[in-house]
């Protein structure tokens, strides 16, 4: 009767609740494991940003992946969030740019002159021991503050979008360049262009990845790219999979595309190795 299906319902929808939670609570307990005693379970990879104006790669996205004993790969799209609700995002994203600038050195020790993004959420933009500590990092290794830049979603600015502004100009100052990531999905709002301060806007695949084919995305693509230009942006593509929605993204006056097309995030070692291949 109905009671018994009503009884079922809520039977099966807990344990899907309770599973999710389990997996949750070790992810986090699995994660700060690694993170206060590393046993190598976590890389950064890197996937490269093709300037569309000079046909050369110059800038490559860090991507983090975390590959663990217990629960096997588990996807930053995963993880992350995880991280930012319990609190310690700020110890991964200080592991990211240990290594990201172990990478950056060397990779130019090997003749590889990359400018490396970050990701980095939105309690990172509110830490103001950050930039400082970036600052000294990148000072200890002799590099420049343009090696690095940042990426950060704007959906998660809102709650002190004063704070962050102000947070943002000082890494702007300092030489950082800023994107913002995923433009066009979740939270993100028209007013943030004008307030943010930002030098880079990335398109979010979700518009990229059948550009070739549907007249609704490239209506869309184009008039991202306008707008972002209207605030003295340069646009990134995200998710270009195939020659003919790169040909299109430089009809449209896009200034960089990332996608499998041109390559996939692989390690640093791969990267390295490909970097010396790749011929437009
Ligand atoms: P994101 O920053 O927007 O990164 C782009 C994502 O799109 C990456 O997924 C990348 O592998 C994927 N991608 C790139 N090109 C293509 C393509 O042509 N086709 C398709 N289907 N996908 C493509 P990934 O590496 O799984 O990362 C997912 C998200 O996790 C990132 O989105 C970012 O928000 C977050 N993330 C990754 N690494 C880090 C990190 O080190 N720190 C922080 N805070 N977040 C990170
Ligand atoms: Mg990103
Ligand atoms: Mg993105
Ligand atoms: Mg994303």
């Amino acid at each position: 009767d109905e009671a018994q299906i009503t009884r079922r319902f809520i039977l099966h929808f807990s344990a899907e609740l309770e599973e999710k939670y389990i997996r949750r609570l070790s992810i986090i307990t699995e994660l700060k494991k690694e993170l206060s005693n590393t046993q190598g379970e976590l890389a950064l990879f890197y996937q490269p940003k093709l300037n569309l104006t000079h046909k050369k790669v110059t800038a490559v996205e860090a991507l983090i992946r975390w590959n663990n004993a217990k629960l096997g790969f588990v996807s930053p799209e995963d993880f992350i969030e995880v991280a930012e609700h319990a609190g310690f995002i700020g110890e991964i994203t200080a592991w990211v740019y240990q290594q990201a600038i172990q990478d950056i050195h060397s990779f130019r020790a090997q003749g590889i002159e990359v400018t490396v993004a970050i990701n980095i959420s939105a309690q990172d933009v509110m830490n103001p021991e950050l930039l400082p500590t970036i600052i000294s990092l990148l000072h200890a290794y002799d590099l420049p503050t343009c090696v690095l830049s940042f990426e950060m979603t704007e959906g998660h600015l809102v709650k002190d979008l004063g704070k962050a502004v102000q947070q943002l100009s000082l890494m702007r100052d300092a030489g950082f360049k800023i994107a913002i990531d995923d433009f066009g999905t979740g939270y993100s709002s028209l007013s943030y262009l004008s307030r943010l301060p930002a030098d880079i806007l990335k398109i979010d695949k979700s518009f990229v990845l059948k550009l070739n084919e549907l007249t609704s995305d490239q209506n869309i693509v184009k008039s991202v790219i306008q707008l972002g230009h209207q605030f003295n942006m340069e646009i990134v593509a995200e998710g270009v999979e195939n020659q003919e929605s790169l040909n299109l993204l430089i009809d449209y006056g896009c200034e960089w595309a990332q996608g499998y097309h041109i390559c996939r995030p692989i390690n640093a070692a791969s990267f390295v190795q490909w970097f010396q291949e790749y011929q437009y």
